[in-house]
């Protein structure tokens, strides 16, 4: 799982996003907020960090970010510990419509010490059918004084009439450089690990602590280590691979991800780009006797299949994962033994 930011240690509350936070700060000063909000974009990149920044905004009168802000209001929103701004999320996988009355009760009453009742709602996309539509009333007589935030990255679950009455604020990936900066800071790694790592985390940086903490670093390795074997794969090591893993959602998840960053970093080296963009920055040597072994066309005929199969994934919580897993690997082999230069 992509590490949520928000419960992590010494983190830095605002990171990249300039554009999205100077526009929030703006839309404040001028008095032109919305009453409802949309953060959207990939786990791990600081949406909830900046929603919350974003009810300091709306409720100090000398906000101004600076990672040893010692106002009390701000503290107490950060923390948690204000009475007009909640930071909620689902139980058990979903926010049911008992909850969702709750919060509107919240918004009804005015704010006790702050100029705005905020709510913020992370994983928004959890909030069950019901309760998204019971949301309807609030964010179509929205009560005065009240800001609501929903975060989600998958913001195609909402319901389209809920949709349509936020306001969207998109949140692109984080930059490399910015991911690396931070988990250097954080884990206190090296310039070269940290590159790497942030490269694997495809500008997640909840998802570059998630492969920090997990064993997942090896396992990629391992994983290229095994690919770049060629055309020696034995049809029963695959099919035994795929078993194993299509019993791990989040594993296999993994292994296709990988598996498109080790052909992504094939094509770069066979077609000449920078060495700074390749994301195995460690198994550089591997992957450039590797390359010379398959065509171009080959590996993004791979890369289309792992494309395919990671899509499935996402969109269909029911899917044979044994039968799919077997699949991708049989048409992966066949594919990389036609195109063995
Ligand atoms: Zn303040």
């Amino acid at each position: 799982m992509v590490v949520d930011l928000f419960k992590v240690k010494n983190m830095t509350k605002i990171l990249g996003h300039e554009e999205i936070v100077s526009s929030l700060e703006k839309s404040v000063s001028e008095k032109r907020t919305a009453h409802s909000y949309l953060f959207s974009g990939i786990a791990g990149i600081g949406k909830k960090l900046i929603a919350i920044e974003f009810a300091c905004m709306l409720n100090c009168p000398s906000y101004s970010f600076t990672e040893h802000e010692r106002c009390g209001m701000c503290v107490k929103i950060r923390k948690g510990n204000h009475p007009d701004v909640r930071v909620e999320g689902p139980q058990k996988g979903s926010i049911r419509i008992d909850r969702v009355r709750q919060l509107q009760g919240f918004l009804k009453y005015a704010p006790m010490e702050a100029p705005y009742r905020v709510i913020i709602i992370d994983d928004a996309h959890l909030i069950n059918r019901a309760a998204q539509n019971a949301l309807l009333k609030t964010l179509e007589e929205p009560p005065g004084g009240s800001v609501l935030v929903l975060i989600t990255d998958k913001a195609s679950s909402l319901l389209p009439t809920v949709r349509s009455r936020l306001r969207t604020v998109k949140f692109a990936p984080l930059e490399r450089s910015i991911i690396a900066r931070e988990i250097t800071r954080l884990k206190h790694l090296g310039q070269d690990e940290a590159t790497c790592v942030a490269g694997l985390a495809s500008g997640s940086l909840g998802r570059a602590l998630e492969l920090l903490t997990a064993n997942t670093l090896k396992f990629r390795k391992d994983l290229v280590e095994f690919l770049s074997q060629g055309n020696n794969f034995g049809l029963a090591t695959l099919l035994d691979l795929s078993f194993r893993l299509s019993s791990d959602a989040q594993k296999l998840i993994d292994t296709i991800e990988f598996g498109m960053t080790w052909i992504r970093d094939l094509i770069i080296l066979k077609t000449g780009g920078a060495i700074s963009c390749v994301v195995n920055t460690d198994l550089v040597d591997i992957l450039t006797t590797s390359a010379q072994h398959h065509s171009v066309s080959g590996l993004l005929s791979v890369f289309n299949e792992m494309a395919t199969a990671l899509g499935l994934l996402a969109s269909d919580t029911n899917i044979n994962k044994n039968l799919l897993t077997d699949v991708m690997f049989l048409k992966i082999r066949d594919r990389l033994n036609d195109t063995m230069g």
